[in-house]
């Protein structure tokens, strides 16, 4: 069922490994950028927090 479901879904998606400065800021300006557009940004850390 994932996998059918997987190859209907056209979103970009966009996997931002690390959630240190780098990785909050680049999340919170493509989050910001791409509001309007069919886009899914993730933010992965080997961490249970973030800095924002
Ligand atoms: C004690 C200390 C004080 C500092 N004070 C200042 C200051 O006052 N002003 C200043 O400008 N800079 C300061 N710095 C430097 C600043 O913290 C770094 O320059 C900045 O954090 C680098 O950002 P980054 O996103 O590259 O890395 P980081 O902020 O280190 O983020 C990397 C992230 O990646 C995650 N990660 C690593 N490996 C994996 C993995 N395999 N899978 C998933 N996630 C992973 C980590 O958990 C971390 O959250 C300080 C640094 C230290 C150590």
């Amino acid at each position: 069922m994932a996998a059918s479901r997987a190859k209907t879904d056209d979103r970009c998606r966009i996997v931002i490994i690390g959630g240190g400065f780098g990785g909050a800021y680049c999340a919170q300006s493509l989050a910001s950028k791409l509001r309007r557009s069919n886009a899914e940004v993730s933010l992965i850390d080997c961490n249970n927090y973030f800095l924002c």
